[in-house]
């Protein structure tokens, strides 16, 4: 994988362009994909975002989604977009796997391939060029700062920004974890430059479910969560009735795994969720403990070091004694006790 600058001459000549992202994308895979769509278009580039899967109501808001196209449900079109594409952006992920069934089609595609991401330990082998930094908040954060080196600014308006605000508070917590740096901080400041309302992006984020997902998140955290406090540690498992009995759609549990986090001495907080394929793990921490090795380990999974997701073909009932198993054991190496 060569470094990212050596595409920026590049960008000058118009081509056929594919943004992707990871499966069920979040604000910054959303964010970034949808903000780097509006610069390349802008510079003369036919662009299409395509999403491995659905994503949250709560991205709808976010300009351009209304053309991003849902690879599950547009198979044909997508997978004949990829292959006639010049270039595809790969954003917010480390592994093509995290494409789910858009694997085969970017792999096949002939298309030369750019990775952005911030995840770590990246297989930079699957990209022609790109950049890999897990010093950086978000790939919204890479956007901009790519952006910027590119001499793109002046394409930077209230739609970019209002874009790569929502992947910027999604993934530094609204400016609350170790990553929101400095540079985070300017990048925010320089967003608001261009007329962004912060307050609506918060919001449409934040504040525009409905009484359905409140109600669950009372029933899960009443009935669904264990806390084990010789090991600092606490799991909540959501089994598949409960997500029909509360009309539970995607997104509608996002976050939910932050709430153990806040019992005062919790340092690792994990959550199961029963999907059709598969059973969804997403693992959060404080401090020193190391979920993406966690999540690598025991979970067929990674991400940061104190935000990972993974997954398993175990039922519910298996996967979660597996989980209270190796935390038992490993409760040391792991810094949890
Ligand atoms: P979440 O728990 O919000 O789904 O994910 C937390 C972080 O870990 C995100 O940065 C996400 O992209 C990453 N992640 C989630 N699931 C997986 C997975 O199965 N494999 C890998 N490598 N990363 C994941
Ligand atoms: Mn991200």
């Amino acid at each position: 994988m060569l470094p990212i600058h050596h595409i920026y001459p590049k960008l000058a000549t118009p081509a056929r362009v594919v943004i992707t992202t990871h499966q069920k994308p979040d604000p910054d895979a959303m964010g970034s994909s949808l903000a780097l769509s509006q610069v390349l278009k802008a510079l003369g580039h036919q662009v299409t975002v395509i999403s491995p899967t659905n994503w949250a109501a709560f991205l709808d808001w976010m300009p351009g989604t209304e053309d991003v196209l849902n690879y599950e449900i547009t198979r044909e079109k997508s997978a004949r977009i990829i292959a006639e594409a010049n270039w595809i952006f790969c954003l917010d992920f480390n592994t093509l796997i995290r494409t789910k069934h858009l694997v085969p089609v970017v792999e096949a595609a002939t298309a030369t391939k750019v990775l952005i991401d911030h995840h770590q330990q990246p297989a930079v082998e699957s990209f022609d060029f790109g950049i890999s930094d897990i010093s950086k908040s978000s790939t919204c954060e890479m956007i901009y700062d790519f952006i910027l080196e590119a001499q793109l600014q002046t394409y930077l308006n209230v739609d970019v920004a209002a874009c790569l605000y929502a992947g910027l508070i999604g993934d530094t917590g609204s400016f609350r974890f170790p990553a929101a740096s400095v540079s985070v901080h300017k990048m925010a400041a320089r967003l608001k430059e261009t007329g962004l309302n912060h307050t609506v992006i918060h919001e449409n984020l934040y504040d525009n479910f409905m009484e359905n997902r409140l109600r669950f998140i009372g029933h899960v955290l009443t009935n669904r969560m264990e806390v084990f406090y010789e090991y600092n540690t606490a799991l909540i498992y959501v089994p598949k009735n409960d997500l029909l009995r509360y009309d539970i759609k995607t997104g509608d549990t996002e976050g939910l795994v932050n709430y153990p986090l806040s019992i005062g001495g919790i340092k690792m907080a994990a959550i199961c969720i029963d999907r059709d394929e598969e059973r969804k793990w997403s693992f959060r921490s404080k401090g020193n403990v190391d979920v993406n090795t966690f999540a690598r380990r025991f979970f067929e999974g990674g991400g940061h070091f104190n935000a990972a997701g993974g997954r398993s073909s175990a039922t519910l009932e298996e996967t979660v004694k597996t989980f209270r198993q190796v935390v038992k054991e490993n409760a040391s190496e792991f810094q949890l006790i």
